[in-house]
């Protein structure tokens, strides 16, 4: 089998191993403004969806779980409130600046114990195999490098049955709102991020990532063959959005 030399980063193709660089610098580049962005750029909503997400794990006292991508900590915090103090919530991420935003902003809400920061890639996590009751990943997996070696290390880490979900932008269920999501998406939201952020590319990146992202069907093909079974989704937003569950065979 021969390597790939490049992948896809937004709309360009750039070298395979450059990707983790301008992903981190991204991330480095919006993480104090990160979360005022998620709400203008919204208005508000990924906190509902996360909060479906979240209630959708049913989750009981006293699991271990890991959070991928874990950023700012939004889907950690959720988890939290939904267990008792027997719980435990690893937040892993590849970025040194989202981590800290997360866990300035969780010890500011009164949520220490029980939780732990580890810096690392979603593509080789540093966790024992079947270790996690479960396993989420919010708005992440679109920016990894190798999406099924990540999907298959966070399998790896799972307990057997445990649940995977994935929460990500996905594909307009509705063609008819293509036109208007396109206008708002390519127009509007790079504007945005320039004014917030002064860093009109980092969105760009963001717009054109999604654009890129397996749609639901390819996405639920690439969790089967990577261990995962029972897989089904729920479009958020007429499939702005999606979420992603299965659970290891
Ligand atoms: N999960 C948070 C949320 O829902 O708000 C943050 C999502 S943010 C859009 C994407 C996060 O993925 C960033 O914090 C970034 O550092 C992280 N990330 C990107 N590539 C990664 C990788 N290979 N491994 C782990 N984290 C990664």
């Amino acid at each position: 089998m021969t390597e790939e030399t490049t992948t896809h980063f937004g709309f360009s193709e750039i070298p395979v191993a450059e990707k983790v660089a301008r992903v981190r610098h991204i991330f480095d580049s919006v993480a104090g403004k990160y979360d005022l962005m998620n709400d203008l750029m919204s208005l508000g909503i990924h906190r509902l969806w996360k909060r479906y997400a979240v209630h959708k794990m049913r989750l009981k006292p006293g699991l271990r779980l890991l959070d991928v991508a874990s950023g700012t900590g939004d889907l950690a915090s959720l988890m939290m409130h939904s267990m008792d103090d027997r719980g435990q919530i690893v937040l892993c991420d590849i970025n040194g600046p989202m981590l800290e935003q997360g866990r300035r902003k969780m010890i500011n809400t009164g949520l220490v114990s029980g939780l732990r920061w580890v810096q690392g890639n979603a593509e080789s996590l540093p966790f024992p195999d079947h270790h996690f009751h479960a396993v989420t990943i919010g708005f992440g997996i679109r920016n990894v490098t190798h999406i099924e070696q990540a999907i298959s290390e966070m399998v790896r880490v799972l307990r057997p049955g445990g649940m995977f979900l994935c929460l990500e932008f996905s594909h307009l269920a509705i063609p008819l709102l293509q036109p208007l999501y396109d206008a708002y998406s390519f127009n509007v939201l790079p504007e945005i991020g320039h004014w917030v952020t002064r860093d009109r590319a980092a969105y760009q990146y963001l717009v054109e990532s999604i654009r890129r992202f397996p749609d639901q069907q390819q996405f639920s093909t690439m969790l089967t063959r990577n261990g995962l079974g029972q897989v089904h989704y729920d479009n958020l937003s007429a499939g702005i959005a999606a979420i992603h569950i299965g659970y290891k065979v």
